[in-house]
């Protein structure tokens, strides 16, 4: 039923597996410059670890350690077995890099074969992965997942929208894989060519790389007329297939065989209670050219209590609800840019694609949205558009507590990359 019989272990013997793995990791990583020095400094070895809460006894590895020993410091075995090198994408500073062994690429090959195989991917299907290739892992990373699965897989890319719909008639695409804001513009993209999504052959597209809610992958689903499915991943722990929606889709399974999931509060680092959200702090089991030990996502989620209706054993993370760096503080109000979204996509008249501006005035910040109106809402009169205003103005109101200035765009007029979107434009310093 599963891809792996691990997906399904009773919990005992996973944490039983899950320790071994970890006292594994720790040996394994103090073969690094890094870890060396932190575990000679805090004196664990992989003796200290008797059980999983004894992790908290080892260090929390951050992107800034990454940064500082950039770029070989974290590196476990020979750099001459390093095969591959892929880097984060710096939406948060300056890159990281990151280094696969050949097994290493294996292992990572049948976490995403897996994680597909648990939405309805099959051998059968034709995979066309919509992202960029390159040094960000949602290429070569979910492309080497679809093969290893065994579809014919398609290295399509980002962007070029009309060869992406040739790719997908001609070769009958069943799957895709694709970044949830790219998903959004090729949804109006169809409807502004006349085509009708349900004549596509797809059925299956696999978004993220990117946070977006819940009311995004509904209009995903809409527009596009198939079953989108919630992807997590970071460079740092491969990239994708860390976390995955099964069919049911009500939170993403950690692959707990390959990852030790911890929930911190983002103040003191203590275990969060399950339920309640804090920072996703991830240790990577599998990984050999560059382990990983108690990295700080900076991802806020939640651990969801209770049984999966799939049978998996492995745990449930929530949807990112940003990162802890992508918080807001505007008029002393904290706010993340998905309640913003969350808000605007909820309005029927909104299409797909908005901004959120940070900007000066005076000694004040100020939050300004602006967001793409579908072409009937568009319309001459004033009125009209100044009553669409404030309705958003104060939905908007509802959900953040404060009221921004809404500005109004045409569709299509907006920025729009096939990549990850850059939902926030900070400019702040520019009106100093
Ligand atoms: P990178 O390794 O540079 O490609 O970026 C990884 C980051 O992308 C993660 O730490 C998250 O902040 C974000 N991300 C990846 N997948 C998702 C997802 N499904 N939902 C929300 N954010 C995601
Ligand atoms: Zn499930």
């Amino acid at each position: 039923m599963f891809y792996d019989d691990v997906e399904s272990l009773p919990r005992p013997q996973l944490e039983q597996l899950q320790l071994a793995r970890l006292k594994d990791v720790v040996a394994r990583a103090a073969a690094s410059p890094f870890y060396r020095k932190a575990f000679q400094q805090t004196g664990v070895t992989p003796d200290s670890i008797r059980s999983l809460e004894d992790v908290r006894k080892l260090p929390l590895t951050t992107k800034a350690d990454l940064r500082n020993h950039y770029p070989y410091g974290f590196l476990a075995k020979p750099k001459a077995e390093m095969v591959r090198l892929h880097a984060s994408s710096g939406t948060t500073g300056s890159p990281t890099a990151i280094f696969y062994t050949r097994e290493d690429l294996e292992s990572w090959a049948d976490l995403c074969a897996r994680s597909f195989y648990g939405v309805g991917v099959r051998p059968e299907d034709v995979f066309q992965n919509i992202a960029g290739y390159g040094l960000f892992t949602g290429g070569l990373g979910i492309h080497y997942g679809a093969e290893r699965l065994g579809c014919l897989t398609i290295p399509a890319g980002a962007g070029n929208t009309a060869r992406q719909i040739k790719l997908i008639r001609d070769f009958q695409v069943t799957a895709i894989h694709i970044i949830p804001s790219y998903a959004l513009y090729l949804g109006a993209w169809l409807v502004d060519h006349g085509l009708d999504p349900a004549e596509l052959p797809w059925r299956i597209a696999l978004i993220g790389a990117e946070p977006h809610t819940e009311e995004a992958r509904q209009r995903i689903q809409e527009l596009l007329q198939l079953k989108a499915y919630n992807s997590y991943g970071l460079s740092e722990m491969n990239g994708p297939g860390v976390a995955f929606e099964c069919a049911h889709q009500c939170g993403m399974h950690v692959w707990e065989d390959a990852y030790l999931v911890e929930i911190l509060t983002p103040d003191n680092h203590e275990p969060a209670p399950d339920g309640e959200v804090g920072e996703l702090v991830l240790t990577s089991f599998a990984r050999q050219g560059m382990p990983l030990i108690r990295y700080r996502t900076r991802d806020l989620t939640r651990i969801i209590p209770g049984d999966c209706p799939c049978g998996r054993t492995h745990r449930r993370i929530d949807r990112i609800k940003g990162r802890a760096d992508d918080m807001l503080i505007i008029k002393g109000v904290n706010i993340y840019p998905m309640q913003i979204e969350q808000a605007l996509l909820s309005m029927p008249e909104v299409a797909q694609n908005y901004v959120i501006e940070l900007f000066r005035e005076g000694y004040m910040d100020q939050l300004r949205v602006k967001v793409e109106i579908k072409n009937e809402f568009f319309v001459e009169d004033m009125r009209a558009l100044t009553a669409l205003q404030k309705r958003i103005a104060s939905r908007l109101r509802d959900e953040i507590l404060i009221t921004p200035r809404v500005e109004l765009a045409q569709h299509k007029s907006l920025p729009q990359s096939a990549g990850k979107a850059e939902r926030v434009r900070d400019l702040r310093e520019k009106d100093l």
